[in-house]
């Protein structure tokens, strides 16, 4: 129901705040706003692409439509991936999308429009944009600072929406919490959408994927995307898993795509299945390493400078608004004062006022002036 949804879509408003300050200033901010990827894609992907294009292009190569489940060649990959974490995954199990934001919507055209769903926040707001679009009932899961910002006490609900790391707190939680999380969830009859768009920034302990835990299987279906794992915001490719424990809501799934999808393009296909060689591994270790640095980065800016702020396994930082700011009073001062752009936590539904995320997809270079200038907001208006 488009009526219900909020007027502004917040990057759609940082967008416009940007444009109106380089008319006014006649300078380029550096940007801490938007997630999106800056590292060109690795050669072997591009080169699988072209190769694509070139096959394409000849009589015995030339392919249609897609299948819009996925080609079997990139799905081998993706189970190898699961196998890799000791995860037992069949064909049928995986779906190939065009990104993460897309299978979220097509997702919920499994589910019949009465249904109940539960979505932490603040959080990414696609999903509850989502939810009114399709006129689903909803109730919030509130993430604070008490908690955190992982809430695990899970009301009854049919849908569940997790965001792991999340956009834009950073907090992700441990495998007991996700263990307590998936339990009440068996217990309930929910079902779980996992969205892992930030796993390739987990490090350690951390779970890479939900169903490295034993029943996640029973009442998680993951989401996935190669958007910030291999600079794939622009070409756009991801997967879905929904497990064969999830049987009804597989089969849902494989009847709904054949109505409102029709398949990745090939040569994005050939593309993606490069991520998983030896060259397309390393590029994703290394640049997630250099985005995780600059989160470090800016972490230590904002708390050496006397601020509190959240994050670290992500590429965000969740910082608190100095001396009671709203968001938009703090992201005005930070483009106006020091050429900074951020997002307020206003847009990430309820319960983001008052803080704002910084994204560290920056070049090193940036990440080092614009530490040193949010030092000098931090320490302006500390206690003033
Ligand atoms: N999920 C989360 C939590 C995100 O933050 C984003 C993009 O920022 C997406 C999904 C969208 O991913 P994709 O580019 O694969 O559509």
């Amino acid at each position: 129901m488009y009526k219900n949804l909020s007027k502004n879509y917040i990057f759609k408003f940082v967008a416009e705040e940007v444009k109106k300050y380089k008319e006014k200033t006649g300078k380029t901010p550096i940007s801490l706003g938007i997630g999106d990827a800056m590292f060109p894609i690795p050669n072997t992907v591009k080169t699988a692409m072209e190769n694509a294009c070139l096959e394409l292009n000849t009589v015995k190569g030339f392919r249609g439509y897609p299948s819009v489940e996925g080609c079997d060649f990139l799905i081998d990959k993706i189970i190898n991936f699961y196998r890799e974490k000791s995860v037992k995954l069949d064909k049928n199990e995986v779906f190939v999308s065009d990104g993460a934001k897309s299978d979220l919507q097509r997702l919920l055209l499994i589910f019949e429009n009465g249904k109940k769903a539960v979505i932490p926040t603040p959080v990414y707001p696609v999903y509850e944009d989502l939810l009114k679009l399709y006129g689903f009932k909803y109730e919030y899961l509130y993430a604070n600072e008490s908690n955190c910002f992982l809430p695990t006490e899970i009301p009854k609900c049919d849908i569940l929406f997790l965001c792991n790391p999340s956009n834009p707190t950073g907090a992700t939680y441990s495998k007991k919490q996700l263990e307590k999380i998936i339990d009440t969830a068996i217990k309930n009859g929910t079902v779980i959408l996992y969205d892992n768009a930030y796993s390739c920034f987990l490090k350690g302990n951390i779970l890479e994927t939900v169903y490295s835990i034993k029943n996640a299987k029973k009442c998680v279906i993951e989401i996935n995307s190669f958007s910030k794992s291999c600079s794939f915001t622009g070409i756009r490719c991801g997967f879905t898993v929904i497990p064969k424990e999830l049987k009804e809501y597989n089969e849902r799934f494989k009847r709904v795509l054949s109505s409102v999808f029709n398949g990745v393009s090939y040569i994005t296909q050939r593309g993606a299945e490069k991520i998983f060689s030896t060259e397309g591994k390393e590029f994703v270790k290394t640049s997630s390493k250099i985005i995780l640095n600059n989160a470090k980065l800016i972490k230590n800016a904002v708390k050496s400078s006397g601020g509190v702020c959240f994050g670290g396994n992500s590429p965000y930082v969740f910082a608190k608004c100095p001396n009671g700011l709203t968001s938009k009073e703090f992201f005005n001062i930070l483009l106006y004062e020091k050429g900074l752009v951020c997002t307020p936590g206003e847009g990430f539904s309820t319960g983001g006022e008052n803080f704002v995320r910084f994204s560290a997809f920056l070049s090193e270079n940036d990440c080092k002036t614009a530490t040193q200038r949010l030092k000098e907001i931090y320490k302006k208006y500390k206690g003033n």
